[in-house]
């Protein structure tokens, strides 16, 4: 009997043991990484240990399975901004009261591959503004497309606390004057007899439910910093003045709200010889009076660095335009058809004649 007893006490301890250990794990931990981990650290990370401990190359080993489903827990939850915060902030707490919940392990494999993701839940998120900003470009790099290296100056969440301001999810605690709610109940004497309730921010807190004990010391606190990005600006083939390339998410963090996004407009400098008008090109071409009258061939140089070969057999009148079908800008989206290249002849008229060739050219003309 106090046999039986006591084993009910020593499962009730272990369990408790186990639940205490399942609140306080550690993801970074979990992971191997540190608190101010780079989201392609954590992939890298996850897509090691997930190798080392999957289930197909430990058969039957239980302990390998568990790691196998707390790693895919643990990069389930850092892999994503949103999730990520919560836990940064709240730990596993804030992600089970947000009602994000953990997928199957084995699903986790379909996430690698594209990019974007992360539009799960809430629809109506307050988003920050979005920073637009010009880049100036080619004619050349539109034509043959180009990768830009940008570096942009923005207000980042704190790597070190991840926006919660505390030295650790564990230094922020419930707010004691509201019980977590941001908000207290307030009892207002109308008149004698007349009361009235009215919910007020919390005063303690600053409506956020949580106080934080202990500050993080990279931001003081402040939960963000002044930081820069580097961003990698593809500008595609045949892309045009003015068009926008725009990088989701990406402008100033703040720990409340989403980001907004970065916006490159695309500023085409004026090019010396072509100009451009949709995907077909212009240029004008001088040529002597000789090439007019008995024609001629000769190479332009071409945006992508190459000759190209113009030729007239026959007479050509100032002010003729050529048309050389698929000389034209590569066409955004479907690069291998291009517009045309259009060719304005201008004549240059010699400033004087000797007298030999004015006899020369009146015989010429004299029929
Ligand atoms: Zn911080
Ligand atoms: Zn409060």
């Amino acid at each position: 009997m106090l046999g039986s007893s006591r084993l009910v006490c020593l499962l009730v301890l272990l369990l408790e043991c186990c639940l205490w250990v399942a609140a306080k794990r550690d993801f970074y931990a979990v992971l191997g990484v540190d608190r101010s981990a780079s989201k392609k650290d954590i992939k890298k990370a996850y897509r090691e240990q997930s190798r080392k401990y999957h289930p197909d190359k430990n058969p039957g080993d239980k302990n390998a399975e568990q790691k196998f489903v707390e790693l895919a827990e643990a990069y389930e939850a850092l892999s994503d901004d949103e999730k990520r915060r919560l836990y940064d902030q709240y730990g596993e707490e804030g992600l089970k009261g947000s009602g994000k919940q953990f997928h199957n392990p084995f699903d986790i494999f379909s996430q690698f591959g594209g990019f974007g993701g992360g539009s799960f839940g809430q629809r109506a998120e307050r988003r920050g503004p979005s920073i637009v900003m010009p880049l100036d470009i080619t004619l050349e790099e539109l034509f043959r497309g180009v990768e830009i290296e940008v570096e942009i100056n923005k207000q980042i969440i704190c790597p070190i606390c991840r926006g919660s301001g505390a030295k650790s999810h564990e230094h922020v605690k419930t707010c004691h004057s509201c019980g977590g709610h941001g908000v207290k109940i307030m009892r207002q004497q109308l008149a004698p007899g007349f009361v009235q309730q009215v919910q007020v921010t919390c005063d303690v807190c600053g409506g956020r439910g949580k106080i934080v004990q202990s500050k993080c010391a990279a931001c003081a606190g402040e939960k963000v910093k002044r930081g820069s990005s580097q961003m990698t600006v593809q500008v595609e083939r045949g892309m045009g003045d003015g068009q926008s390339i725009v990088f989701e998410g990406e402008a100033d963090q703040s720990p409340d709200q989403r980001a907004g996004d970065v916006k490159f407009t695309l500023r085409q400098r004026p090019h010396p010889v072509f100009t451009r008008k949709g995907d077909n090109l212009y240029m004008t071409q001088a040529i002597t009076l000789k090439e007019a009258l008995l024609g001629f061939e000769k190479k332009v140089a071409h945006l992508d660095g190459k000759d190209l070969p113009i030729a007239r057999k026959t007479v050509t009148q100032p002010g003729f335009v050529q048309t050389i079908k698929g000389q034209g800008m590569p066409k955004f989206g479907f690069p291998s058809e291009r517009g045309d290249l259009f060719v304005e002849y201008s004549v240059v008229f010699p400033t004087t004649l000797t007298a030999e060739q004015q006899k020369l050219a009146a015989k010429l003309f004299e029929k």
